[in-house]
């Protein structure tokens, strides 16, 4: 979508399909790189850590791991508990819980739904 924006960086007014100016883009592609290019070296840099040592804005750095474009090990943490994760959304304690709830839940499920067949049966 073609829309007139003012640049959330350099106030500048300009049209375009995202709300950053075109300048401001190239400047957070190079920033991107050195991010990517530090992680490359230092694979177990948080992002504090990288932020600090590229210069990058540390919000810039953690929108980037949000949006997927930064696979950082360290900043991933379970949406369960919040403790820190290599992948995927839950630690693995809390995936076998989330498991386990689950099953709960269907056979629960299954049990009431058994009993509201079994009066609908004597009708
Ligand atoms: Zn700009
Ligand atoms: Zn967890």
């Amino acid at each position: 979508m073609i829309m007139i924006h003012s640049c959330p960086k350099c106030k500048q007014i300009h049209i375009g399909a995202s709300e950053l100016c075109f300048a401001c883009i190239k400047l957070e592609e190079v920033d991107f790189s050195s991010v990517s290019d530090y992680l490359h070296h230092h694979p177990n840099a948080n992002a504090d850590e990288v932020a600090k040592e590229t210069n990058v804005d540390i919000h810039l750095v953690m929108k980037w791991i949000k949006e997927g474009r930064l696979i950082s090990l360290h900043e991933l943490t379970c949406e369960r508990c919040g403790k820190k994760i290599k992948s995927g959304r839950f630690c693995s304690e809390c995936g076998v819980d989330l498991q386990k709830s689950l099953h709960q839940m269907k056979q629960g499920l299954a049990k009431r739904t058994g009993y509201f067949t079994h009066i609908d049966g004597k009708k």
